[in-house]
């Protein structure tokens, strides 16, 4: 079987994790000190300030802008569920601008429709890997005077005109078990503005800057020191990391440009790619469904993944729900009903990949 995803973590890893059960010191302390600067220096920034899960960093993110009830946050309808249950929690409305076919990310011209009166902050999603259009995206942001954060969950180390994901606004990333970069559970914002980290960091714990005196209303959102040392091996292999997913990305795609009917995904110009998922579009073109080509793949032993299957807004729970406005984005539904991600990460080897070539074509009647 080839998994969609794996976690191996090597020797380093454990010997840190060693190193932090020895010293006793099991919650926040160094660990997360050094996480946290190795990170910032990767996304390009002065500041990260590390939390326990990627819906946290979001949140918290969403937070420190001291949104109202009312205010918007614009969003992609095409992401996992946590991008709107942040919203949410942090007690905003959401709405949708729809993606573009090429990227997975949000349309520019959508959002600029969706903009309105109410909108105090633009949430783009940077998807499978691929930093969302920010040469339009930013300067309608400053035009607006509105907030910017970043789900970079999928996009650690992309970049867009050189610049890293997640370093144009608040940026906020997910260690998950499944992420390029995995703390098992953890999460991260990244900013250049010394007085959001700062909030940040009395918010995350308790609004306390020193012991039992409080500023803000705040949380217990702390990461732990035995997660970050499984982080800090993981930061300086990263480059190795996306270089092998970048070298399956093209193995893939050598393997399969000429599958009739499936549209397979490409670095723009101007961005890098990470290669989060490697993910096709089985279009109306091809002579199976997108639901038959994973279920054959299946039978072969080789992992798939629909990410996601429906516009995050489609479900009962929030159609009716007073903080969500769930506008059609007509290209999200399409795409959502053709995608498909394909296993792509560093642990395979040139010979798994070309299994999964080989199921895919099978599979997709080449
Ligand atoms: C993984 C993910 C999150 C949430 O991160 P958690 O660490 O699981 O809370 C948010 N947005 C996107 C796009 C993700 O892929």
């Amino acid at each position: 079987m080839i998994p969609i995803s794996v976690v191996k973590l090597d020797e380093k890893a454990e010997q840190l994790a060693v190193e932090v059960i020895r010293s006793g010191v099991l919650a926040q302390g160094p660990m997360v000190a050094r996480l946290e600067r190795e990170f910032a220096d990767l996304v390009g920034v002065e500041h990260a300030v590390a939390v326990n899960n990627g819906t946290t960093a979001l949140v918290a993110a969403l937070e420190v802008l001291d949104l109202r009830p009312g205010d918007e946050v614009v969003t992609s309808p095409f992401t996992f569920v946590a991008t709107l249950n942040a919203i949410l929690e942090a007690g905003a409305t959401a709405r949708f601008a729809d993606i573009r076919e090429d990227d997975f990310c949000l349309d520019p011209a959508a959002l600029a429709a969706a903009i309105g009166p109410r909108t105090r902050v633009v949430m783009p999603v940077h998807l499978y890997g691929q930093p969302a259009d920010m040469g339009a995206i930013v300067p309608l942001v400053e035009r607006h005077g509105l907030g910017l954060v970043e789900d970079t969950a999928q996009s650690l180390g992309a970049t867009v005109g050189g610049r890293g994901a997640g370093s144009f606004g608040l940026g906020t990333f997910s260690l998950y078990a499944t992420k390029n970069l995995t703390t098992g559970e953890g999460g991260m914002i990244t900013t250049d503005d010394a007085v959001l980290a700062d909030r940040l960091r009395v918010l995350r714990n308790q609004g306390m800057r020193q012991r039992y005196q409080y500023e803000v209303a705040g949380h217990n959102y702390r990461l732990t020191d035995l997660q970050a040392a499984l982080g800090i091996p993981q930061l300086a292999g990263y480059a190795d990391t996306v270089a092998r997913r970048r070298a399956n990305a093209a193995r893939l795609h050598a393997g399969l440009a000429d599958v009739p009917g499936l549209r397979l995904p490409a670095e723009l110009p101007g961005r890098t790619h990470v290669w989060h998922q490697y993910t096709v579009l089985v279009t109306d073109a091809a002579p199976v469904s997108r639901d038959e080509v994973a279920a054959r793949l299946g039978e072969q032993g080789v992992g798939c993944g629909i990410y996601y299957p429906k516009a995050v807004y489609d479900y009962d729970c929030y159609r009716e729900h007073p903080q969500v406005v769930a506008d059609p984005a007509p290209v999200t539904e399409r795409v959502a009903r053709q995608c498909l991600s394909l296993p792509v990460h560093h642990h395979l080897a040139d010979g798994d990949v070309d299994r999964v070539v080989e199921a895919v074509r099978k599979a997709a009647g080449a």
